[in-house]
């Protein structure tokens, strides 16, 4: 285990009750502030520590790290250093702001030009994406959809429980938490209508879901094992996979979604490291039938992180659903062997999301369509109005947590607004 992540740590930067970001957790994203393009920093508290400037002024001397490597505008370069090299980064991190270190905090000129307010600071994208896939690995999502609009005596496929199924997304079209999303338009066929229309969505709606980010380039022909996987993966991100629900029941057969996906997908800012995730790894759901052996793997690969999704602004702001990220049936290590097993290479900054997450009871559905059951059964928010689908004007927030021993990690806030359409 980390020496950063032991719970007994406490730093000299004040860390409010209920952060996300305490120093067990130091996750790492790109921010613009005083600088003319982004560079890289940590949240620590309602701070971000600045890098360069620890960099500059040979705080990470003896890492052996190269020059520029925290003044870019994306961590790709960052955390193709590997898992190893990283965590050595968080590690001397972590002994700066430790309230028994001296080296920053003791020099008053530096420790104020190291750490920026973050209502100071532009979050901005922290990876240059070069692929996105989206996986499908929530039991409970599949069911309701599957019961949704198939057959509830066979809600699940024959292939579901054998693969993760997955498929590819757009990357262009991911964007930062806090950046409107105008509502797509499309084809749409309602069902009683002989011919398709033009129109916007009608029933736009979020997916609670969480992502990972791969920190390798492997080679055309080469297949990562579930074992090797996890040395592959930098850190999560939490993610909401925008669809268009009337889009997509019209268009996805038989390719499945497009057009009714790739128009937007919201990231929250940071980061958090799998190093920091370390201590909240849990058991998965028990898997049957038995999968094959490339699909095996040993030890707790889920982790306990508590997800939470608020609907609306000021007075109509209400908690729409509480989830878990350890329902997933299948795991991020049986998704990148999956992925790769028959030779697909991955890239640095690639990103793989985990699929709608949504729990066995009603309150933790993670999808409009789930919680309304495709709008049949409205739901109430605050300021009493009500919502089968996302209206322009919404807000939608993902939040995500985990505990243990008295720390608190969190992710910070994954938002988008809906905008009219264009
Ligand atoms: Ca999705």
């Amino acid at each position: 285990m980390s020496k950063a992540n032991n719970p007994k740590l406490k730093s000299w930067v004040e860390v409010p009750a209920g952060s996300d970001f305490p120093i067990q957790n130091l996750p790492f994203g790109i921010f613009k502030t005083r600088y003319l393009t982004a560079v890289a920093g940590v949240a620590i508290g309602n701070y971000v520590l600045d890098l360069v400037y620890l960099y500059e002024k040979g705080f990470f001397d003896g890492l052996g790290l190269p020059p520029g490597i925290f003044n870019q505008e994306y961590l790709n370069s960052f955390i193709e250093l590997g898992r190893k090299k990283c965590s050595e980064v968080r590690e001397r991190i972590s002994e700066l702001l430790q309230i028994d270190n001296d080296e920053l905090q003791g020099n008053i000129a530096a420790r104020e030009l190291a750490l920026i307010p973050m209502e100071e600071v532009e979050m901005k994208m922290p990876i240059k994406i070069p692929n996105y896939t989206d996986f499908y690995s929530s039991e409970e999502h599949a069911t309701n959809v599957g019961t949704m609009f198939r057959d509830p005596e066979n809600a699940l496929l024959p292939n579901w429980k054998h693969l993760p199924v997955g498929y590819h997304g757009r990357a262009s079209s991911i964007v930062i938490s806090g950046t409107s999303i105008y509502r797509p338009k499309g084809q749409i066929k309602p069902p009683d209508a002989v011919s398709p229309v033009f129109s916007p969505c009608m029933k736009l709606d979020f997916e609670l879901e969480m992502a990972f980010i791969t920190c390798a380039n492997t080679e055309l022909g080469s297949s990562i094992t579930t074992e090797e996987a996890e040395n592959n993966i930098f850190g999560m991100v939490l993610f909401n996979d925008w669809s268009a629900r009337d889009i997509q029941t019209w268009e996805y057969v038989p390719l499945g979604p497009f057009l009714a996906k790739n128009f937007a997908s919201t990231i929250s800012p940071w980061i958090v490291t799998m190093d920091a995730l370390e201590p909240f790894r849990v058991e998965g759901p028990k898997q049957y039938p038995e999968v094959l052996p490339y699909l095996a793997y040993k030890g707790k690969k889920n982790f306990d992180i508590t997800l939470e999704v608020t609907l609306g602004e000021g007075k109509a702001k209400t908690v729409i659903s509480r989830s878990n990220f350890k329902y997933m049936y299948w795991n991020m290590c049986q998704q990148l062997a999956h992925h790769t097993v028959n030779g697909c290479n991955i890239q640095v900054g690639d990103l793989y999301a985990s699929g709608t997450i949504s729990g066995p009871d009603k309150g933790s559905y993670g999808s409009m369509l789930e919680i309304t059951w495709n709008g049949k059964n409205p739901i109430k928010l605050n300021d009493g109005t009500e919502r089968k689908f996302i209206n322009d004007g919404d807000t939608v927030t993902l939040r995500g947590v985990a505990k243990k021993d008295g720390v608190r990690i969190g992710f910070g806030d994954c938002s988008g607004k809906i905008l009219p359409a264009k």
